[in-house]
């Protein structure tokens, strides 16, 4: 069944040099480093604030290092500076032998990053979803969004799609992928939460032997079915206090809303079902209160919009090296189970599924940018990738990696007039080493 909308006439909200739809970590990227190159920029939310899966589904560990030295800069610097000034960031003690190189709080993480937005003087909406993005000629010219006085359109000359799912560019008629080869299942998701009430003396001072064996009881109460799927990330050695446990999967459609709607609520009972059987077994927990669940779901994969270049996973394990490189990536082929069993390749780190040690690839400009449409580029998750590539360059610092390499290159394209494709890529490298980034080893084009 369908319905007929009549065309009709729409007041302009806004009109600028860019607009970003969507304020995830690499949308807040985007649009700061637009700005900071002299674009006048928007940036759409369809949530109470920014920050994306880093806030809302208080997804909250960095990873810089090639585990011998950082390799991500740039805007991830800065935002490490900040947040670590407010007490909202902490290095791991490991830094920088693993890939994880800092913690920081994602209630702190709203401020650091809205802070930014608003010293770049970029206009930001939040409570503001893009809807029909407003194309003409192969070329994009803004999105209509739904606001408490009506329809409005924001107009734009570039338009860069930081959903995450890849929402404008879809509507707009960019091909995506979605899901792996074979079934067609994207990453499984996670419900994030945070604990208190913790006696950290008392569960600590458990014999590891003890520990093990409750961890063990309840990972067999899990495959018993007694218990909800489990990702062993979790353990009592790392029971604190506020400590944000990554530890209840669920599987299914992130662009179902009602699948989604109902996933969410499976998975925030799954976490009061773990902690009501530790409260009872483990001594130290008996006060234990779930402090807060995640304001989303964690979604890890939807969309992959198909790009000039696609980020495959040879070129993730064999370090590969771009011409049109905005900054390094060092993550692994990190897939949790499409099937929602709680399994990751995490697990199982290994040369099959890691960069080298010392070793980085590059993310290059060509998977954030399409054959249709000039004007539009995408940043984030829903970047051009494999299901495999996409495991590893959707994790955030990666995600920013993108925003402030594309960022910059809207401002350049809108200064020179030539589309985004077409800015000199020496210069937008330039750019992006006076702006604090780290990029080496770049191949002649
Ligand atoms: C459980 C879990 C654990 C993870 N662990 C880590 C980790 O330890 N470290 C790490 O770095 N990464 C991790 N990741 C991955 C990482 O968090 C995400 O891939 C990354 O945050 C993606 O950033 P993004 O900006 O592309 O998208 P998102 O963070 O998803 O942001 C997209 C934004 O766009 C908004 N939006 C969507 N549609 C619209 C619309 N139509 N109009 C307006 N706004 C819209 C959303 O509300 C959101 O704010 C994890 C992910 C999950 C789910």
């Amino acid at each position: 069944m369908e319905v007929l909308i009549p065309s009709r006439k729409v007041p302009v909200l806004a009109e600028t040099d860019v607009l970003v739809c969507g304020g995830g970590a690499a949308g807040v990227a985007a649009a700061c480093s637009a700005a900071r190159h002299g674009a006048s920029v928007a940036l759409i939310e369809r949530w109470p604030f920014v920050g994306g899966m880093a806030t809302a589904a208080l997804v909250n560990i960095w990873h810089r290092s090639d585990r011998e030295k950082m390799v991500i800069y740039g805007l991830v610097e800065e935002v490490t500076q900040r947040a670590q000034k407010r007490g909202w960031a902490t290095q791991y003690p490991s830094f920088p032998r693993v890939h994880e190189t800092h913690w920081f709080d994602p209630e702190g993480m709203k401020i650091v990053l809205q802070d930014m937005l608003d010293e770049a003087k970029v206009r930001t909406f939040c409570y503001t979803a893009a809807g029909e993005p407003l194309v003409e000629d192969g070329e994009i010219h803004g999105v209509l969004v739904h606001t408490k006085q009506g329809l409005r359109a924001l107009r734009a000359s570039i338009v860069i799609d930081a959903t995450g799912d890849g929402d404008l560019a879809t509507n707009a008629g960019v091909p995506f992928d979605f899901g792996r080869e074979g079934d067609g299942k994207v990453q499984g998701m996670t419900m994030m939460y945070r604990v208190c009430g913790i006696d950290e003396a008392k569960v600590q001072s458990l014999p590891d032997e003890d520990k093990q064996r409750m961890m063990t009881e309840m990972r067999a109460a899990s495959v018993a079915g007694e218990l909800p799927p489990y990702s062993p990330a979790f353990s009592l050695w790392h029971a604190r206090n506020r400590c944000i446990p990554n530890m209840c999967p669920v599987a299914g459609n992130p662009l179902d809303e009602e699948e989604l709607t109902r996933l969410t609520n499976e998975s925030r009972r799954y976490v009061h079902a773990y902690w009501d059987w530790l409260r009872l077994r483990v001594p130290g927990l008996e006060r234990v209160v779930i402090e807060q669940t995640g304001f989303s779901l964690g979604i890890r994969e939807s969309r992959r919009i198909r790009g000039l270049k696609t980020l495959d996973k040879e070129m993730v394990l064999g370090a590969q090296k771009q011409p049109d490189a905005l900054g390094h990536g060092i993550w692994m082929i990190d897939i949790h189970d499409p099937k929602g069993t709680g399994y990751t390749t995490w697990m199982d780190r290994n040369a099959s599924n890691m960069v080298p040690e010392g070793q980085s690839y590059h993310i290059p400009l060509g998977i954030c940018l399409n054959e249709q449409i000039p004007n539009l580029a995408v940043v984030g998750r829903c970047a051009s990738s494999t299901h495999e590539g996409h495991s590893s360059v959707r994790v955030q610092t990666h995600c920013m990696v993108m925003g402030q390499g594309v960022g910059t290159a809207a401002a350049m394209a809108l200064e020179s007039g030539k589309p985004m494709h077409a800015v000199n890529i020496e210069s937008l490298r330039k750019k992006l080493r006076a702006d604090g980034v780290y990029l080496e080893e770049v191949p002649e084009s």
